[in-house]
């Protein structure tokens, strides 16, 4: 039997899984189809999991949420829950795709959905990713959708997710049949010198679902900069949680997308937030630490600064 993992996937008519002989990290995604139309996938096996039953949204007894893994983006934005006590995880999904998109699109294959770099899409082109040691013509090529932190000379492409930057800031934990869970941060991998491995889920492992940890009380903030209003993937983004306690920061989350090939929490600028008032000379430090290891290439040189601003003006809306 040849090895193949199990994942949540959506296509256009339902979620499925995937097993090659060759790529056995390979795992589904909304963008799986896509793929296969452009022979960049070409998987012997497809596996079904459309039908388990894995599309609830539950309560946790301790107060957080449950959400299925193929529960559609639309059901997700639509539950009274979410939108009253996690509005950043469904302001993120709304500016992520079109409705047609969002009532296809599963929660699971959204936290797989692979990169949107051009030279992974062309097969002409070098690419790590797409056939390891071949080289990256991004690094040289026309690189403004890319990665200015935590790259490699193997790999500088980004997750492309809106919907896993506000994960990534609500502390979201993700639930793998048979394995203990795993925090939304840790669950992307950097590419250092496999970027061919894009997360940490093992052959045969199925994702089940998301925990959403309790809501903080507090205001949270999405900010999205693309090139076009409508639909397109992100520049820079990024989600911000604020915990205000007696007129001071009782809790501070940052997270960045369309920045790295994960998504992206500025900790050092969370911990010099936390417990002041958030006036504007430390709000413009934290910005500046949050970039402050930014490495951006020929055509992204604007992204730094315009990842400051955002969680500038972010962070500002949640004190407004
Ligand atoms: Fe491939 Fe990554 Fe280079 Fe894009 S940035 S060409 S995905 S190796």
């Amino acid at each position: 039997m040849k090895p193949f993992s199990y994942v949540t996937a959506t296509d256009l008519s339902s979620a499925i899984g995937v097993a090659t002989a060759e790529s056995k990290y390979l795992a589904g995604g909304t963008n799986l189809v896509d793929l296969m139309r452009a022979g960049i996938e070409t998987p012997d096996r497809l596996v079904d999991i459309s039908r388990l039953p894995l599309a609830e949204i539950e309560d946790l007894p301790e107060g957080g949420l449950r959400i299925g893994a193929l529960a559609r983006n639309t059901r997700v934005t639509a539950d009274a829950r979410i939108r009253d006590r996690y509005p950043l995880l469904s302001q993120a999904i709304l500016n992520g795709a079109s409705p047609q998109l969002r009532n296809r699109a599963t929660v699971g294959g959204n936290l797989l959905q692979r990169t949107r770099c051009g030279y992974f899409y062309d097969r002409h082109s070098a690419c790590n990713k797409r056939e390891p040691g071949a080289g990256c013509d991004a690094l040289d090529g026309f690189n403004r959708m890319h990665a200015i932190l935590g790259a490699s000379e193997s790999c500088i492409a980004v997750h492309p997710s809106d919907m896993c930057v506000a994960l990534a800031a609500l502390d979201a934990v993700v639930n793998i049949a048979g394995r203990d869970p795993v925090p939304l941060v840790d669950f992307h991998r950097l590419p250092g010198d496999t970027p061919h491995i894009e997360t940490v889920l093992r052959p045969g492992e199925l994702i089940t679902s998301i925990d959403l940890p309790p809501a903080l009380p507090g205001h949270s903030v999405y900010l999205k900069v693309r090139d076009r209003a409508s639909y397109a993937f992100a520049l820079v983004s990024v989600a911000v949680l604020v915990s205000m306690e007696d007129g001071r920061a009782a809790s501070v989350r940052i997270a960045l997308g369309g920045v790295a090939h994960k998504p992206w929490r500025a900790y050092e600028a969370e911990r010099l937030l936390t417990g002041t008032s958030l006036d504007e000379d430390l709000i413009h430090q934290a910005a500046e630490q949050a970039l402050a290891d930014a490495r951006p290439r020929e055509h992204n040189a604007f992204k730094p600064e315009l990842a400051r601003r955002l969680i500038h003006r972010a962070l500002k809306g949640t004190i407004s």
